[in-house]
């Protein structure tokens, strides 16, 4: 069998270990979007990896080296962000291929160094190996958290409100338009190929929403709110009823898809590397949010049955399907 047979979290759930052999110190294992391991005083270390690879993840052409620096740990910030973490220290592996000059690799540094002084994050170390073809970037980043309110995938209640820290769909229409568009679709719609090229992590968001006292779960957009949804729901054993006109969506995605001929919602549903955050919380939270200055769209409800609908236009139910970015099993 072929791991695209499989899929990605097919894959994933059939070598989590069975077994912990040091359990003691374990809040959460493989699951969620950070690692979670007790510390000595009394609070709670997150640890996270993302890979990103030439070809799969990101074209050199399209998208330069210092933002490419400043991506790399975006993604990573972002899984800080989705526990409500603050992010502390970077590690970085690169494998580099011969066709890569000094100076691009001094520029995607500058862009690294400029996403973690806004983060605060130290670069501590990492490894450096050659690639026979692509240019590939592992960064483990680690974060920290008071146990009384660290969010995670598991913990989403029934009659819980769904909110989105921002708009989705974005990043998905960039990508369409870097894959499919020529350059006049590249300049009109240069916000949408931005918001996918270099997305900014809602980390300060993920942390005014731990600390609020209102949220019970959280988890960021990667995939899709189709499938990152599906996890909130498998992990905490819960369903779902959204509201597709509640779903936040930017004017210049409304544009392009108007202009294009294709469904807004297809985008903003199973698109993917949005980097806002998901989370659900008490019916509250939007109002004290509000006050805060902090921008929330309350998307619909947690109910307490496992099905996931999402309610259209005309009030009729479809079934809610988990249909995002799957890295194996999306021919892209
Ligand atoms: P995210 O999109 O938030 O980065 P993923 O969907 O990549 O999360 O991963 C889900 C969970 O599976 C996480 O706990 C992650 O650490 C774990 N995981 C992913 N790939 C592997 C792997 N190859 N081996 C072990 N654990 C993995
Ligand atoms: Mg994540």
């Amino acid at each position: 069998m072929k791991l695209k047979e499989l899929g990605e979290f097919g894959f994933i759930d059939r070598i989590k270990p069975k077994q912990l052999w040091k359990p003691g110190h374990v809040f959460r294992g493989i699951g969620d979007d950070c690692a979670v391991v007790r510390t000595e005083d009394a609070g709670l270390l997150l640890i996270t990896t993302d890979i990103l690879i030439e070809g799969i993840h990101f074209i050199l052409d399209t998208i330069g080296p210092r933002c490419l620096g400043r991506k790399s740990l975006s993604v990573n910030l972002s899984d800080i962000a989705a526990m409500g973490g603050e992010p502390y220290d970077a590690y970085i592996a690169i494998a580099v291929p011969g066709k890569l000059e000094i100076e691009f690799l001094d520029e995607f540094y500058a862009g690294l160094y400029e996403r973690a002084g806004e983060f605060g994050v130290n670069l501590l170390g990492g490894d450096t190996t050659s690639s026979l073809r692509d240019f590939m970037i592992a960064i483990t980043l680690t974060g920290a958290i008071e146990e009384s309110e660290i969010l995670c995938r598991n913990t989403a209640l029934p009659g819980d409100h769904i909110y989105l820290t921002g708009p989705v769909g974005d990043s998905r229409a960039g990508l369409h338009i870097l894959l499919n568009g020529n350059k006049s679709d590249r300049e009109s719609w240069e916000s949408l190929v931005r918001t996918h090229l270099d997305p900014y992590p809602h980390v300060n968001q993920g942390r005014w929403i731990a600390q609020s006292g209102y949220a019970h779960a959280m988890i960021d957009v990667s995939d899709g709110i189709s499938s990152d949804l599906g996890h909130i729901c498998d992990e905490s054993a819960v369903g779902c009823l959204i509201d597709v006109e509640a779903i936040p969506l930017s004017d210049e995605l409304l544009e392009y898809c108007d202009a294009k001929a294709v469904n807004p919602a297809d985008f903003a549903l199973a698109g993917g590397e949005d980097y806002v955050l998901l989370c659900t919380g008490e019916p509250e939270l939007k109002e004290v949010a509000d006050r805060a200055g902090v921008k929330l769209f309350d998307i619909g409800v947690i109910r307490p049955s496992p099905e996931r609908f999402a309610r259209q236009k005309d009030g009729s139910l479809i079934p809610f399907q988990s249909r995002g970015w799957d890295h194996f099993s999306i021919s892209h």
